[in-house]
């Protein structure tokens, strides 16, 4: 085969077997790799009423076809489960080198079942693979932990591994790529549960390809763009996704208001941040270089170089918790990579609490003590200690959203703007507000939302939309842009840091949507996919997500729309409530769903050949969802290295 190596490698922790099979070259067309290929196991593998952190649930890693070959931005991992913090669908997606290394160790898949009782690490050396005792790991954090792992194996490794976060269960804990990446959406937690510390690569072997001219070629092409695009050269190159502090109206204090260019404050706008950069980074293989490598120049942890800060860790662990000095927010972004917890939910978790005691729902007493008024960075940074370790008032914030909700009651879900498990915000009804409704993976931006608007690049837009590419109406671009983003986590290619459609769809800015796309994967695979092929790849993955989560007991309701308390009650939260639900109705019928339910119909799903969907739809399942099953908080583990 050319582009795959049509190879899975399984892992189970409980037996400790190891097994390689092949995936089968109808799976891999139809759901061509990563994302896709990751949702299929876990439709097909974990029961129906799992507790994500118990040994049924399943933990699957994938790269694309196009990783490893000489196509840029290819270096991308999906690492997907059931999310302990949502009881639905989870995954996340990450760069570096692990998945470069993964790919050359010739694995399209690697699925992780059962768990250990001891700490275990799994080292793959090409054909081999063998899992290790961790003893010696556990308890050190990802960037202890990578490092000693370079010590035992290598430089030339690729690592994805766990920190004290995802040892302690804490529920938004993420794997952590080669240091800096993460992939986020609770797997840092199912990797805990099962007792895997760490897998550790070396891979060596490139993978054929149908037509290395022809796509030596396209590659060339696709990476010049990138190169010598105005925005992408003169921008994402220079500042990433600070480029989003004066564009993309961060939430300020609990997203109690969005603030424009004008109100961010300079100290921490898209140029402050320059001041603290060492150098530029990319993830391997792509000519972007969108991440910055920073020096921490004050405060306890002065020093200490960082990398990847984002715009998501400025807005969450900063400005969203009111914290507007740069240092503090370094000092939060490295030890949120170092424990190996996801930024997103960690910020706004204490965004609620900081909200919470400041209306004087929380009292001192409730969160240990600890100053949780909007600007004491010092007490935040250690209340995130806390989380990862579980300790005091961090136990409960370890919980999630949904979890910290459950156990503080109304005063926290009327402040936490979480949908199914995730927060991005309290938005009227729009595309924003419709995005997080209908993200198969909790509220989020990178499923659709911001690709909607063409964001970025709103001529290439536009005329896709002119030329009929793309529907016209407002929710037919939301569905469109969610399938394209699908079909991007499938062929292992990075959506872009600074969302556009010329980094998710690969030469769109020369070939109409998904011509350029089938040109490279023809050249890389052999396999002559059509348009109307690539589109329902897209459409099937998002449908098979959709069917994940309806067998969970999701229905329509949980896709909601956020509202604070001061709106709901009033004329205009209702009026709100009646617009949205009538977007949620165009959404549903242009899905194939039903209305009512939100569940996939039986034709939808055989019309893109998922009739054993449709079959798992028929028998029963859960009727309601209620997030996920919390255990009593004194029986989780706790506890590790302080970092
Ligand atoms: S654009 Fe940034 S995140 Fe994406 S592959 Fe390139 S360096 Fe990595």
């Amino acid at each position: 085969m050319f582009g795959w190596f049509n190879c899975r490698l399984r892992i189970d922790l409980t037996s400790k077997t190891i097994e390689r099979e092949p995936i089968g070259e109808e799976i891999l067309r139809a759901f061509i790799g990563g994302r896709g290929l990751n949702d299929w196991i876990l439709f097909n593998e974990v029961p129906r009423d799992c507790d994500p952190l118990m040994p049924d649930n399943v933990l699957c890693f994938a790269p694309g076809p196009l990783t490893g070959t000489s196509m840029p931005m290819n270096s991308r991992c999906e690492v997907s489960t059931i999310g302990p913090h949502s009881n639905i669908l989870g995954d996340g997606n990450g760069g570096n080198l692990f998945p470069y290394k993964m790919k050359l160790s010739g694995l399209d898949q690697i699925v992780v079942t059962g768990s250990s009782n001891e700490p275990l690490y799994l080292w793959i050396d090409n054909d081999t693979a063998e899992l290790r005792d961790a003893h010696d790991f556990w308890g050190l954090d990802t960037w202890k932990c990578s490092d000693k792992l370079k010590e035992i194996h290598g430089d030339d490794i690729g690592i994805i591994c766990i920190g004290q976060a995802g040892e302690n269960l804490v529920r938004f804990a993420s794997v952590i790529l080669d240091k800096y990446s993460s992939a986020a959406r609770g797997a840092g937690a199912v990797m805990g549960s099962k007792k895997l510390k760490a897998i550790a690569i070396r891979g060596t072997k490139k993978p054929d390809v149908a037509d290395p001219e022809a796509l030596s070629i396209l590659a060339k092409e696709d990476r010049n763009f990138f190169l010598t695009n105005p925005f992408q050269k003169g921008t994402v190159s220079r500042v990433g996704t600070h480029y989003g502090l004066g564009s993309w109206f961060p939430g300020w204090r609990n997203n109690s208001k969005y603030l424009s260019k004008d109100e961010v404050p300079a100290q921490i706008d898209t140029e402050a941040w320059k001041d603290y950069e060492i150098k530029r980074a990319a993830c391997h293989t792509c000519p972007v270089f969108c991440k910055d490598v920073y020096k921490i120049p004050d405060g306890p942890y002065t020093g200490e170089i960082g990398s990847a800060m984002e715009y998501e860790g400025i807005h969450c662990l900063g400005i969203n918790c009111g914290i507007l000095q740069p240092s503090p927010i370094m000092a939060m972004q490295n030890l949120a990579d170092k424990y190996g917890m996801c930024v997103i939910p960690l910020g706004n978790c204490m965004a609620v609490a900081k909200d919470l005691c400041n209306r004087g729902l929380l009292a001192p007493e409730d969160v240990d003590w600890l100053d949780l008024s909007w600007k004491n960075d010092e007490d935040q940074i250690e209340l995130i200690h806390r989380v990862a370790l579980r300790q005091g008032f961090g136990n409960i914030i370890a919980e999630g959203e949904i979890g910290m909700d459950k156990i503080l009651g109304s005063d926290s879900s009327d402040y936490n703007d979480q949908v199914k498990g995730t927060g991005r915000g309290n938005f009227p009804p729009g595309i924003f507000a419709l995005a997080h409704a209908t993200s198969t993976r909790g509220a989020d931006h990178l499923r659709g939302r911001s690709w909607a608007f063409g964001e970025n690049e709103i001529e290439l837009f536009e005329g896709l939309v002119r030329d009929g590419y793309i529907p016209s109406d407002d929710v037919g671009k939301l569905v469109a842009s969610e399938d394209a983003c699908a079909l991007n986590d499938c062929i292992g290619r990075c959506k872009g840091s600074v969302n556009s459609w010329v980094n998710a769809v690969p030469l769109v800015w020369k070939y109409p949507l998904y011509t350029g796309l089938a040109k490279i994967l023809k050249a890389a695979t052999g396999v002559d996919f059509t348009e109307k092929e690539l589109s329902d790849a897209g459409k099937r993955v998002y449908l098979l997500e959709l069917t994940i989560n309806a067998l969970r007991g999701i229905k329509r309701k949980d896709n909601r729309l956020v509202q604070r308390p001061e709106l709901r009650d009033t004329p205009q939260g209702a009026a709100e409530r009646q617009q949205f639900e009538i977007m949620l109705d165009d959404y549903y019928n242009q899905r194939g769903c039903n209305t009512a339910t939100s569940i996939p119909s039986r034709e939808a799903l055989i019309a893109l050949n998922l009739s054993a969907a449709a079959d798992a739809l028929d028998k029963n399942h859960p009727e309601t969802w209620d997030g996920p099953p919390l255990w009593p908080l004194g029986q989780y583990p706790s506890g590790g290295e302080r970092s």
